[in-house]
């Protein structure tokens, strides 16, 4: 399919800027528009420098299976914001898209996580970085491998290619056709 085209915001100040990876996903209305919106919206501001969009792909719920399948992909860039603005900056963009509120782990119209913020290790109730989860879903690390294959995950100093390979998940991940 065809990627939205992203201006690169190459005015972020280089010294201090944290590589960043998210992962985005939505199974509720027009999946495809509403994660090509996420991507123009997390460029749209001059506060991330997106560098690299994986290809999308169809995946099986992971947990709730009695919901849609997904479209999922994963963005690479760099940001000058701090952790916490970041998270409420992505926050914002779910709320814009018409995020609903649901139960956890339920369909969505949009989701944007934050897998890697720099090396950053980072806990508390509503921000846990690297993502707590990132290791056990191929529908993450598919995407993550196809741009970012020797990323090394900074609590188990492991690539995400060795990640994937090691990863016991077995549900569907296929890239998606048309459309
Ligand atoms: P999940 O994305 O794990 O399927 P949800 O999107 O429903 O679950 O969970 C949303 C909550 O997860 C958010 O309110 C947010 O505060 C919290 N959260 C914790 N760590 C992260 C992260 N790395 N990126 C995004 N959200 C996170
Ligand atoms: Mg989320």
């Amino acid at each position: 399919m065809s990627k939205p085209s992203i201006q690169l915001n190459e005015h972020l100040n280089m010294s201090d800027r944290t590589f960043i990876l998210f992962s985005i996903g939505a199974n509720l209305g027009d999946r495809k528009g509403t994660i090509e919106k996420a991507i123009l919206l997390l460029a749209k501001d001059g506060l991330i420098a997106i560098s690299k969009i994986s290809s999308i792909y169809e995946t099986e719920p992971v947990g709730h299976s009695q919901q849609p399948w997904f479209l999922n992909l994963v963005v690479s860039g760099y940001t000058n914001m701090g952790l916490a603005e970041c998270l409420k900056f992505v926050k914002s963009i779910e709320k814009l898209l018409g995020r609903q509120e649901r139960e956890r782990w339920t369909e969505r119209e949009i989701d944007i996580d934050i897998l890697f913020f720099g090396d950053h290790i980072f806990k508390s109730d509503d921000l846990t970085v690297p993502h707590s989860r990132l290791q056990d879903r191929r529908f993450v690390l598919v995407p993550a491998v196809e741009i970012s294959p020797d990323y090394v995950h900074p609590i188990f100093k492991k690539t995400l290619k060795l990640l994937l390979d090691e990863c016991n998940d077995n549900s569907v991940v296929k890239k998606a056709s048309i459309i």
